[in-house]
């Protein structure tokens, strides 16, 4: 039904930014003899988010429009927090947003071996040393931002016994932390990064790929250079943070005979507002039960924005809409929401489904009555086809379409006054039948029998309001979900709070998820599909859950139809 299926060129615009720029340039000057090769290299500790999109947009969007390739590469260098379920989903997370990658996907742990040769190649250099500070001590010799750092005792070691000792840490000798090797460059560096960084450290732990075939494991700075190199990428594309680690990615490919030197270059990472996109703090969400899984609907993970109704299209058109550049900010919510009614405009078919229902009877239309009426699925989409809909004396309306004590200029339904049924007929509202609390809980109607496909003689009626037949309607779960935080940046929200942005949970919003236990949802949905994206007339744009059974749909709110929260901020 959703265009998440059209490929991701298709859906390109092209739109230029500095990075393209650069490779215009590389181009122009047959630098790399023409070729673009770029990697999305994730670390599989998590579930990919809306953040990780933009990089796989960016990454597969340019080797699509250069002709390039782009790797998967999973940066596997902490056996600690990785898990093979967080490699398989993000495996599916980037083959549903549209994009391929160049052969098998590929891992940083591949390259252990190779690491570890040009390890050995740098000790040969006399630019690397085994260190036997505590980890403690360590921290005391790097010094501060002010301060230079102090050289370790170890430094001036001879090659031959740096390399004793790093074999005997390679062969399980040491205990973790007792010995680490270290880049030897400059302690009084301002650069924090480049005194003497740490490039291998113990870790006695399995490894989901490499099980214990290592117990010393190489560091990201180190490893994702070389991995860069040995897949000869070009074109290195990172996250604002990384810059002032571009001076040791230079360093050490400077230092070794790789195949290739990549060249880095920093974007800034998208920060969407009212959530958060730190793989580390959806892990807590998840693990903390604060919300149902890394695929719960509220989450921007990948599968969470699937979950809830997202094409892969629309994430794109997203993506695409943010641009690329190298200032940090933040993006409001509804350019994603934006993004998604745009899709769901044109694919959704129409429906009417009553989330809270209040029961209507038209003591008008004869109890054995079943008036077949038929409505188009798509009011700018012939080919989408009709859907039939059966007008019978009992059906529902919501409940917010009346009020017993109607505000001035209401149009929906209320005692003594007339409203359309979409679709259908003009009805009038005769009395109330309330409970014993005196809440109303049914409407006593008749009907205008003389207004269906016209205008009702010598009035105007001008409210319409949605509606199901009672026997004719199928029971549903509708879940409206919510903004997650009911703070703009939780993390911000939560340092301003304590100084100590790990209280980001007290800006939960707890109202992200209610659920409509009892909705009604007319019978043309009785046969659809996990997935199946509807636009519930005058409602929003829903899907259909995974947790639907054959006795009751489930369905997601993917976005309202108009943007509520705009008002409301604006009020
Ligand atoms: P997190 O802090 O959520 O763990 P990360 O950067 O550590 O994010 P990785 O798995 O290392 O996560 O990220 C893979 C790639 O995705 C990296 O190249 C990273 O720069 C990019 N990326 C991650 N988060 C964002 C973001 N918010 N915006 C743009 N790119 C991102
Ligand atoms: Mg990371």
């Amino acid at each position: 039904m959703s265009n998440s299926d059209t490929s991701a060129t298709e859906n390109n615009k092209l739109v230029s930014n500095f990075i393209r720029h650069i490779i215009d340039d590389d181009m122009k000057q047959n630098k790399n003899n023409g070729k673009l090769i770029t990697r999305f290299p994730p670390e599989p500790n998590g579930y990919l988010h809306i953040g990780h999109a933009k990089s796989i947009c960016l990454n597969f969007g340019l080797a699509e429009d250069y002709q390039g390739i782009c790797n998967l590469r999973f940066d596997d260098t902490n056996p600690e927090k990785e898990e093979l379920e967080y490699v398989d989903s993000i495996m599916d997370d980037v083959k549903w947003l549209g994009f391929n990658w160049a052969d098998e996907p590929k891992y940083a742990s591949d390259y252990f071996g190779k690491l570890y040769d040009y390890a050995i190649e740098l000790i040969n250099q006399g630019k690397a040393y085994v260190c036997a500070l505590t980890p403690e001590q360590s921290r005391e010799y790097r010094g501060s931002l002010t301060e230079a750092g102090k050289n370790s005792p170890n430094r001036d070691q001879s090659v031959a016994e740096n390399l004793d000792i790093f074999e005997r840490m390679k062969k399980g000798e040491f205990e973790e932390g007792d010995r680490v090797l270290r880049a030897k460059i400059d302690m009084a560096s301002p650069n924090i990064n480049m005194r003497d960084p740490i490039i291998y450290r113990i870790r006695k732990i399995e490894h989901h790929q490499t099980g214990n075939d290592w117990c010393i494991y190489p560091m990201y700075d180190y490893t994702h250079c070389v991995s860069d190199a040995i897949e000869g990428i070009t074109h290195s594309l990172c996250t604002l943070e990384f810059e002032d680690h571009r001076p040791l990615y230079d360093w050490v490919l400077d230092q070794l005979q790789t195949p290739s030197h990549p060249q880095q270059i920093e974007f800034a990472r998208l920060n969407l507002n009212y959530t958060i996109t730190s793989k580390r703090k959806l892990k807590q969400l998840v693990d903390e039960n604060h919300v149902h899984g890394w695929d719960d609907p509220r989450l921007p993970t990948i599968s969470g924005l699937r979950r809830r109704g997202y094409t892969a299209a629309s994430i794109r058109d997203f993506c695409d809409r943010i641009g690329v550049t190298k200032v940090d900010g933040v993006v409001d919510m509804s350019t994603l929401e934006f993004c998604i009614r745009e899709d769901l405009e044109h694919s959704a078919p129409r429906a009417m489904c009553v989330i809270n229902p209040l029961k209507v009877v038209i003591e008008s239309i004869d109890e054995a009555l079943v008036e077949e009426l038929s409505a188009p699925r798509h009011p700018k989409d012939e080919s989408m086809g009709r859907r039939q809909l059966n007008m019978t004396r009992v059906i529902y309306i919501d409940q917010s379409d009346f009020e017993e004590v109607p505000p001035p200029k209401y149009r929906r339904l209320s005692i003594g006054k007339e409203v359309r049924l979409r679709n259908s007929y003009v009805i009038k509202c005769e009395s109330v039948i309330k409970n014993e609390q005196g809440e109303v809980i049914e409407l006593r109607c008749t009907h205008d029998a003389d207004t269906l496909g016209k205008k009702p003689e010598g009035r105007k009626v001008k409210g319409v309001i949605h509606w199901v037949s009672e026997q004719y309607s199928v029971a549903a779960e509708v879940r409206l979900y919510d903004r997650l935080f009911s703070a703009e940046n939780p993390e911000d929200a939560a340092k301003k709070h304590d100084n100590d942005d790990s209280h980001f949970l007290d800006f939960l919003n707890p109202d992200s998820l209610t659920i409509a236990a009892k909705a009604r949802a007319e019978m043309s949905l009785s046969d659809v599909k996990t997935g199946d994206a509807f636009q519930f007339e005058r409602e929003g744009y829903f899907t259909v859950d995974k947790d639907s059974t054959s006795k009751k749909l489930v369905f997601n709110r993917t976005v309202s139809l108009r943007d509520s929260w705009a008002r409301i901020e604006k009020k």
